[in-house]
């Protein structure tokens, strides 16, 4: 979601203060499952102040069924495991930042030519085992294909080779809103280069847990998990 607030109000989300633009302008999300109301309140100059309840709609997501996964993907075992608690770590900490990009009120782009393969949050079944939703958009393209940013931002994480997520790139579009590239077999641009909306990041891959080329593409407002295809300024291509 974005908000505009008056010039110079301040903004709390849920009793959280949040970063506001000179223009007014703020971001926040909803939880994936969320039911109950944003409660967004704005404080303005004269002393009043404004409260306004933001009530989620309801959606149902899909069951998604993919076999054939190697099993130390599926169920890595103990030391793989704490590497990618660290790797996972390293991907939660780039998302801390709270910084003054307007990347984020633009509608953005979708980052690569391709099918979508994959929706947000279906409930993901891997060798038969339930396990957590998928958590972003997934575009089936070849091996190479470019990969371009969705809307200005900075580079905030840029690993070539995490171990569920290969090449992996975040980056920040600024008052908390990020994207996450996933998958990449080489990375294009960076940490702490700055990007204008359609600058080339990445390449597509098949790297970490993946059964074929494709890009991942996560949306977060800090850590919590959006939907990216609800971002662009054009609808998401048929799905395969
Ligand atoms: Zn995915």
């Amino acid at each position: 979601m974005i908000g505009r607030g008056a010039v110079g109000a301040k903004v709390t989300v849920n009793d959280s203060p949040v970063l506001v633009a000179d223009s007014g302008l703020f971001a926040f999300g909803f939880e994936y499952d969320q039911k109950t109301p944003a409660s967004v309140v704005a404080f303005f100059r004269d002393g009043t102040r404004e409260e306004h309840g933001v009530q989620p709609l309801s959606r149902s997501y899909e069951v998604q069924r993919i076999n054939g996964l190697p099993e130390a993907f599926v169920s890595p075992p103990p030391d793989i495991q704490k590497r990618i608690d660290r790797e996972n770590a390293m991907i939660a900490d780039a998302r801390k930042r709270d910084t003054a990009g307007l990347g984020f009120a633009e509608p953005f782009d979708w980052p690569v030519n391709g099918i979508v393969s994959g929706l947000f949050g279906s409930q993901r079944i891997l060798n038969g085992e339930p396990k957590a939703p998928h958590f972003g958009v997934d575009i089936a393209a070849l091996e190479g294909t470019p990969i371009h940013a969705p809307a200005d931002g900075t580079i905030v994480l840029a690993e070539p080779d995490f171990y569920l997520t290969g090449g992996t790139t975040v980056v920040d579009h600024g008052h908390g809103v990020f994207t996450t590239y996933i998958h990449q077999s080489a990375l294009k641009a960076a940490i702490g280069q700055s990007v204008k909306r359609g600058d080339l990041i990445g390449l597509v891959g098949k790297k970490g847990r993946a059964t074929g080329p494709h890009l991942h593409w996560g949306m977060n407002w800090f850590q919590m998990k959006l939907d990216p295809s609800l971002s662009t300024r054009t609808p998401l291509p048929s799905k395969a």
